[in-house]
């Protein structure tokens, strides 16, 4: 079946590259080969990748460090895993990466460190910048027609006011001048993610994790038939594999599923990436690089969604609760907007909320809590105790139960809901949207919760059912790569030459071999009797060898039958299983006298000769086929 045009009459295709995937020079192979395939099969490909994995952690780093000569450390460790990089891949030289280079260091020069969050966002901006400069030489190399694209004049930062440039959100409308501009210069395009411009033209971010989302949004711009995201990981699971090795992949999801799992920690996908595919209807496809063979896991309508289960156990690190308490809150209008209001001013968002009579405790949106410094927060909660009496809890952990209907099955997780016993939970919610069921607790019980619930909710239920792939383990199992066994002609090859002599051809067997052959077939405990078909190799030998490995023969002939008990006088007869077809019928007769098992194939012989059968066991062979 052939995939409909865009609505922009070509097909477009947007692959997004991640750290691990882009840091190797084996990926980058990969990453050809998919762009190859891409273009080949007639559609536009847009590439979308990350900076070199740790490289962001990095810049971070590198923006916070004051002195010069640690900053001189960080630059050169960054150097170094572009360089080992480029050397794996032998890209020889690669202006615009240089240019690049020498774009960072002039900044590590020219500012004042700690940057602000402007600046910082400037210089985070370079782990995806190098990453891409350096990408577009490499599928050069492999003689792609591939052209460099600066993000940042495509995606547009959608902002009003004040903003924070580490975390700005874009509008995901189709694009058709972006889609033009772009086909009208190549079939295959490289670009960065996570960086967009802001209202002035400045670097602004998605939020860490946020190439995903620029991909999204990029699909959404150019209206993709598809979003390929390759990660390490052959796709969403139903926990974090690395902690939960049970995890079952997840072949198929609905956009609202993936939005959940996504946003409550499932952190192979960026949550802002969901909203844009959805909206556009676009599939998006979670792919392993170093395993592209695999099918991954599919993310497209939300026809599955209506059965009520549970998909997924996820968590969330590094969440931060604050309480607030004030008893004169009861039946008082207007305390949760002012205290609001202070988040809203502070640029905080809330994200999961419980209230009481006197307390309401919320937890911080965490990207919001990373992308702020110390002092804006101190400031934050200093006012609200304006309000209330606050106190804070730092470094929990989410978990939640993430499926379609929870509330309607709420009974059911009752039980698994007694792994909490003797744990302190600081917090319970149920989402408004009914797709999640959280608990938060402290940082040091978290794994070992998630594996259970994952055990009682998951792995004990999920048995065949077609939404819940391989598990992480046996995925990774590994091949059973079968012994190379050496064939007996190979050992036996001096004396295979010298018994030729002057002949030319001649039919060779090995009783060995044989016999290990008949072992096997004897070992099978669900078969009871191996018969040896005569027809294959009548030589004496060889129904001798047959016979001492305890087979039984079966003839299809009288000629074969009387072969065999010539050959082999020992042998039980009633080892012998003989299959006429349309035999005369002294052959039948005989067969009975020589004590052989005879095999009836057609009742024609049975209403025609009835005296010849009577009282005979005879071996009945059925045509279910055709129904004789
Ligand atoms: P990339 O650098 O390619 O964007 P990420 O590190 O952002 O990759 O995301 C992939 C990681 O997400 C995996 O290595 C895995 O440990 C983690 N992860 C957490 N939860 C899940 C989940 N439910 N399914 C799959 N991966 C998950
Ligand atoms: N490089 C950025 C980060 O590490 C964006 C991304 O990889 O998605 O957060
Ligand atoms: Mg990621």
């Amino acid at each position: 079946m052939s995939e409909p045009l865009s609505r922009f009459g070509r097909q477009w295709l947007v692959m997004k590259f991640g750290g691990s995937s882009v840091s190797s020079a084996q990926r980058w192979t990969t990453i050809a080969e998919q762009a190859g395939r891409g273009i080949k099969s007639g559609r536009h490909v847009l590439i979308v990748v990350s900076a070199l994995t740790g490289v962001t952690d990095l810049l971070t780093g590198l923006a916070d460090e004051s002195r010069q000569s640690g900053r001189k450390g960080i630059l050169d460790e960054i150097a170094i895993r572009h360089r080992r990089l480029m050397q794996d891949l032998a890209l020889g030289s690669c202006p615009e990466f240089e240019d690049r280079w020498q774009e960072l260091a002039a900044l590590n020069l020219e500012n004042q460190f700690p940057l602000n969050a402007a600046s910082r966002a400037g210089l985070l901006a370079y782990g995806e910048l190098l990453s891409s400069a350096l990408g577009k030489r490499v599928l050069q190399q492999f003689e792609l027609p591939v052209v460099l694209q600066d993000a940042r004049h495509c995606l547009h930062a959608a902002v009003q006011g004040v903003h924070n440039p580490l975390t700005v959100r874009c509008l995901d409308h189709a694009d058709p001048a972006l889609e033009e501009q772009l086909a009208d210069q190549s079939q295959l395009h490289i670009t960065q993610g996570f960086i967009v411009s802001g209202p002035d033209g400045e670097t602004c971010l998605l939020g860490r994790g946020g190439s995903d989302t620029s991909a999204a949004l990029f699909a959404a711009r150019l209206q993709a038939v598809a979003l390929e995201i390759w990660t390490d990981v052959p796709g969403m699971f139903t926990a974090d594999p690395r902690v939960v090795p049970d995890a079952r992949l997840l072949n198929n999801l609905g956009y609202r599923e993936a939005q959940e799992l996504a946003s409550m920690g499932a952190k192979v996908l960026h949550p802002p990436s969901i909203q844009p595919a959805r909206r556009h209807r676009i599939p998006v496809y979670i792919k392993d690089t170093q395993r592209p063979e695999f099918a991954g896991t599919c993310i497209s309508s939300e026809d599955r969604e209506a059965q009520a289960q549970v998909k997924g156990v996820v968590s969330r690190a590094g969440v931060t609760l604050i309480s607030m308490e004030n008893p004169a809150m009861w039946h008082q209008a207007g305390f949760l907007a002012d205290a609001f209001t202070v988040f809203k001013q502070h640029g905080f968002s809330v994200d999961l909320i419980s209230t009481s009579e006197s307390t309401v405790t919320v937890s911080l949106d965490p990207e919001s809590a990373e992308n702020s410094d110390g002092a804006r927060f101190d400031a934050f909660i200093e006012e609200l105790t304006h309000l209330c009496r606050v106190e804070l809890r730092r470094d929990c952990v989410s978990i939640s139960l993430v499926g379609n209907s929870i509330r309607t099955i709420l009974g059911k997780l009752s039980g698994a809901l007694d792994v909490f016993q003797d744990r302190q939970v600081h917090l319970v919610t149920q989402s408004a949207n009914d797709l999640n069921l959280t608990l938060v607790v402290d940082a040091e019980h978290a794994d070992s919760l998630v594996r259970k619930l994952h055990q009682l909710l998951i792995v004990s239920h999920s048995g065949s059912r077609a939404e819940f792939g391989p598990s992480w383990i046996e995925l990774n199992r590994p091949v059973d790569k079968a012994v190379k066994r050496i064939a007996w002609w190979e050992t036996h090859a001096n004396a295979l030459i010298e018994f030729m002599g002057g002949r030319e051809s001649a039919y060779v067997y090995h009783p060995e071999s044989m016999r290990s052959a008949a072992r096997q077939l004897q070992s099978l405990s669900s078969v009871n009797r191996v018969l040896y078909a005569v027809k294959a190799n009548d030589h004496e030998r060889v129904l001798r060898l047959m016979a001492q490995e305890g087979l039984g023969f079966d003839c299809v002939s009288l000629a074969e039958l009387e072969h065999v008990q010539s050959v082999v006088p020992e042998l039980s007869p009633e080892k012998i299983l003989f299959t006429p077809n349309f035999a005369p019928r002294e052959e039948y007769e005989a067969g009975f006298a020589k004590g052989a098992r005879i095999t009836v194939d057609n009742s024609w012989i049975l209403n025609q000769w009835p005296s010849v059968f009577k009282g005979k066991d005879i071996f009945l062979r059925l045509d279910l086929d055709s129904g004789h």
